[in-house]
């Protein structure tokens, strides 16, 4: 291995003159990753550039998690190719992204995300890469790999695999910290914040998907600059709420993000009713939804947004319904109003698509009508093509002590008989059911 100099994560910066420093060589014989670990498709990418003269990396996470001897979630591939190179290259190819161009080539449903090498600072920047306030707003500027090394986040996602030799290239002692299993940020933790808060979430993030400690240093900021996040476009913070809660470490991700104090920066009314009542009953259903999306992503079941957003900001839905409730309100109409006002604060923190709050809102206002057991009602219900989510959401809120178990029982066993049965379980008891049909209240349609 080539011998290293100085400078912290492998930079030394003289008056911002950038010296990079040799980078350390990792040759096949003393890494695990195989060609046979690394997916087809972004195989085939890596050599189709390089075929075409370019240098073909696979970086982040593939490399990563494949050192740690787990499955990638994707592969993305770093080359000093540029998009439009690339979309020349590869028919299957779509250039997306303005604030951060990337080619993705598409295999079907599997997509390998192909970026350019992105520069350091130079003359002429302007235009490329937009900085507001120590907060980049764009960056197109390219580069060589050693820069785009410096503009990854963390330095054990700024290993690179050469396809050229196979070999895994460390700019930034990623190797020595992937084997401590610490997060550390490339560069000054506070600039690398301020330029991109979403680097906070992603710290914590991975500390809890790989159960890696993240360096002192890097977890300081959360508490002075978490704020930032406020700027961080609404709809940029939902897909980063998908990748926190939906990876398959929910509840640690949960959990560390309430003790960083972060998680009240993505879902304040929720942050507040946890605090406001573990004063005296800690509150379960949050942490059991995480525990439950979990279970359900490792069985490889599936995960639907509207159900992880239901359960997110249920607490505070369920707490303003009760209030509105002792002040007059009916049950359903609490709860919708609860609903509309929950989700407009909600939106403007995290823009939640319509296609998933409306399904969102209807798990909710579903709640209510599981107490109907008699005459027509439960079999419309279950016909209500929203009904097994709502189901398995009512379940959740009896596991952690929200709702009625015997209810919950009657529903399942509801579901599972034939439809004879059915009707025996939901006729009238004697002496009720009988004359003139009392008409439903406009509320319960
Ligand atoms: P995973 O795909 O498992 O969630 P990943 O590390 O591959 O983790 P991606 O979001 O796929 O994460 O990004 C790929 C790589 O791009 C990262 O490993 C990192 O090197 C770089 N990267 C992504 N987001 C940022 C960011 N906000 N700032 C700096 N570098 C980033
Ligand atoms: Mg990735």
């Amino acid at each position: 291995m080539t011998a290293r100099i100085g400078g912290r994560c492998g930079f030394v910066l003289t008056n911002k003159v950038k010296t990079i420093v040799t980078p350390t060589i990792i040759p096949r014989s003393e890494h695990i990753i195989s060609r046979s670990n690394i997916s087809e498709n972004a195989v085939k990418v890596l050599y189709r550039l390089k075929q075409a003269g370019y240098q073909a990396h696979l970086v982040g996470g593939g490399v990563r998690d494949l050192l740690l001897g787990r499955e990638p979630k994707d592969f993305d591939v770093a080359t000093d190719a540029r998009p439009e190179d690339v979309r020349s290259i590869f028919r299957n190819c779509r250039l997306i992204g303005r604030r951060f161009r990337l080619a993705h080539v598409h295999f079907g449903r599997e997509i390998i995300e192909v970026a350019t090498f992105r520069g350091a600072d130079s003359d002429g920047a302007e235009g490329k890469r937009k900085i507001e306030n120590g907060m980049i707003l764009r960056d197109n500027l390219y580069g060589s790999i050693e820069e785009d090394a410096k503009r990854r986040d963390f330095t054990v996602n700024a290993l690179y695999y050469n396809i050229a030799n196979f070999s895994v290239v460390d700019y930034a002692r990623g190797m020595q910290d992937l084997k401590a299993g610490t997060l550390r940020l490339l560069g000054d933790p506070e600039e690398r914040y301020r330029e991109d808060p979403v680097r906070m979430l992603r710290a914590v993030r991975f500390a809890a998907k790989l159960g890696f400690s993240i360096d002192p240093a890097c977890e300081t900021p959360f508490s002075t600059l978490g704020q930032l996040l406020a700027d961080v476009p609404t709809a940029r913070l939902f897909e980063e709420v998908l990748k926190l809660f939906l990876g398959g470490s929910a509840l640690q991700t949960f959990e560390k993000l309430r003790h960083y104090g972060l998680f009240g920066r993505l879902f304040p009314a929720t942050e507040a009713s946890l605090t406001r009542e573990e004063r005296d009953f800690p509150i379960i259903f949050v942490s059991r939804g995480m525990e439950n999306t979990d279970t359900r992503v490792r069985e490889e079941k599936s995960v639907t947004p509207a159900f992880l957003f239901s359960v997110l900001l249920w607490e505070p839905v369920r707490q303003l319904a009760a209030e509105l409730q002792e002040d007059g309100t009916s049950p359903l109409q609490a709860l919708q109003l609860a609903g509309d006002r929950v989700l407009s604060q909600q939106l403007e923190v995290v823009a939640i698509p319509r296609r998933f709050s409306t399904p969102m809102r209807e798990i909710w206002n579903l709640q209510h009508r599981f107490e109907y057991r008699v005459g027509n009602r439960p079999h419309r219900l279950l016909a209500h093509p929203r009904f097994r989510a709502a189901y398995d959401f009512m379940l959740l809120r009896s596991e952690s002590g929200e709702s009625d178990p015997q209810l919950v029982a009657w529903w399942t066993r509801f579901q599972a008989v034939d439809s004879e049965e059915r009707h025996r379980l939901t006729k009238p008891p004697k002496g009720r059911g009988r004359g003139r049909r009392r008409k439903p209240k406009r509320t319960d349609r």
